[in-house]
């Protein structure tokens, strides 16, 4: 086929030579940093024409074949492929993919069980949980009555007898299980005979690991938990956006959920965006990078420890981990902008227990899915963690220009966009 013409750069340069100029600094710094934010990846360039289509004109309220408006019969193609295609990667009966972020979803997924007062509960914020888990400064701690759990002070693990007495106490119409800094293995199992034990409703928010579980590294909250919400952009690769699947008899209610009582018209050029990376996720290559998400968290936390660092809870099973920074005496911010300096971006994260305030916080979080897109090994990810290690012990001009090089040297060799000069 030939290339459409809206696909067209050349246009943008023209029409908006400002924005363009960002944009195009934007890919750059993509390029040119070793990115380690654990909740970003870099979407493929077939995502990317996906997202930049004429179906972003289409109005679709509904849902396939039950639209409030005519002319749906092709974005209805492109709907369906994307349920079909994420019901099949998870083994789900239901799937909606209209919710336009993980926020979203959640909202969408909650409102579908609870009503406003409810008790709701999740993780502790502090310990790794998301703000839409119950956080005071989130809708869900002002519409629920929230209990919440944590992880035990000695191991840093989630401490299920803990969950259970709790859940007992307060008698929660929800149990959330996910988080964005937890970087074990979650017993969906044990949380399953719990919500079963009080009557609670199990939903698991697995945005973080989504993409793992599709890869088949990681256990599959689908068969335990009534609900699952997830975001498209973090492990799974796709464009910004999340979805819903769950067990059929919770279909309507999530579906009403997500529209009409959550959101308007779908973003039919997002949805055909995540079908694209759905397909993308299905591959064996997929898979293979899944694998190596998880080698590289291995060898990276390892090499930190090596390095003297300690690495909340001991290690990691997923993508991500956590890095107790106190060891060597540095805040997580102190951390996160030294790194910057060097070319190394990550995000400074409160540890458990953390005697600083959010904003200095004693961590940093650390993820590869990002830096495994770019084709990073082991190798490759140990030898960041020793640059990592350096510029956070040694804090020199000459440690900070010799780092600096090294990075340069491997994002030349590893970057998402290659093709952009
Ligand atoms: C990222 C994340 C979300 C929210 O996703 P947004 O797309 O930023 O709204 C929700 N829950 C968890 C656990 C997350 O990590």
């Amino acid at each position: 086929m030939t290339n459409p013409g809206w696909a067209d750069w050349a246009a943008v340069e023209k029409v908006d030579p400002e924005l363009a100029a960002a944009v195009m600094d934007e890919v750059h710094r993509e390029n040119s940093k070793i990115e380690l934010i654990a909740s970003e990846n870099f979407s493929s360039p077939a995502v990317l024409a996906a997202l930049g289509t004429p179906l972003t004109n289409k109005y679709a309220e509904g849902y396939p074949g039950r639209r409030y408006y005519g002319g749906c019969e092709f974005v209805d193609v492109a709907e369906t492929l994307a349920i079909e295609r994420l019901k099949a990667l998870l083994g789900a009966e239901h799937a909606n993919v209209q919710p336009h972020a993980g926020a979203q979803a959640n909202a969408a997924a909650y409102f579908a069980f609870l009503q406003p007062g409810d008790t709701f509960m999740g993780m502790e914020l502090a310990h790794g949980g998301h703000l839409t888990h119950g956080s005071p400064v989130n809708f869900t701690g002002k519409m629920f009555r929230v209990v919440s759990y944590g992880v035990r002070r000695s191991n840093e693990l989630i401490d299920l007898d803990e969950v259970r007495d709790i859940a007992r106490r307060e008698r929660p119409k929800m149990i959330v299980a996910g988080a964005t800094a937890y970087s074990r293995i979650w017993d969906f199992a044990g949380f399953r005979s719990i919500c079963d034990e009080v009557g609670a409703v199990f939903l698991v928010d697995a945005a973080h690991f989504i993409g793992l579980v599709v890869g088949g590294v990681h256990p599959n909250p689908v068969g335990y938990a009534d609900v699952v919400t997830f975001t498209t952009h973090k492990t799974l690769r796709g464009p910004r956006g999340a979805a819903i699947v769950c067990r059929e008899e919770h279909a309507k209610a999530i579906d009403r959920s997500v529209f009409p009582a959550w959101q308007g018209g779908p973003l039919m050029h997002c949805i055909a965006a995540k079908a694209v990376a759905f397909a993308e996720a299905a591959t064996d290559d997929y898979k293979a990078y899944t694998r190596q998400i998880v080698a590289n968290a291995r060898a990276m936390a390892e090499t930190l420890e090596e390095e003297g660092l300690r690495i909340v809870s001991g290690g990691t099973d997923n993508h991500l981990m956590l890095v107790d920074l106190r060891p060597i005496g540095l805040t997580g911010k102190e951390a996160e902008q030294r790194l910057d300096s060097v070319g190394i971006t990550v995000n400074k994260n409160a540890i458990p227990y953390d005697p600083e305030k959010p904003f200095i916080a004693s961590g940093i979080r650390i993820g590869t899915p990002a830096m495994t897109t770019c084709g990073m090994k082991e190798g490759e990810a140990r030898r960041v963690a020793h640059l990592i290690a350096r510029t956070l012990k040694e804090d020199r001009d000459d440690v900070r220009r010799s780092v600096s090089a090294e990075v340069r040297e491997l994002t030349s060799r590893f970057r998402p966009y290659p093709d952009v000069a």
